[in-house]
């Protein structure tokens, strides 16, 4: 797991590992959607958390952490770093 907003790793795994025990034991609820990125709320739609803070204690909500869509999060959310980090580089050769 790679920092994030100026999170460590360290950090992010420690919310994560508290976030899958609650969502475990069912003191914290399954992310449905809407997607709070797209609006999509279709059911056969694989939606999950996002973090923005990771700071402690944990907050389980906005503006701390977002339901996503599996796209959102993974390709439209996380992925602008890569292709931010391409535009840097191919910047950087000229
Ligand atoms: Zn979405």
């Amino acid at each position: 797991m790679e920092s994030y907003n100026e999170y460590s790793a360290t950090e992010r795994l420690s919310k994560l590992r508290a976030m899958n025990r609650l969502l475990a034991s069912g003191e914290l609820a399954p992310a449905v959607g809407p997607c709070d990125l797209c609006g999509d709320s279709d059911a056969s739609v694989k939606f999950e958390y996002h973090d923005e803070d990771y700071g402690a204690p944990p907050i389980w909500g906005k503006p701390a952490q977002y339901c996503l869509c599996l796209h959102c999060h993974r390709f439209k959310l996380h992925k602008r770093f890569v292709e931010e980090c391409q535009v840097q580089r191919s910047g950087s050769r000229s």
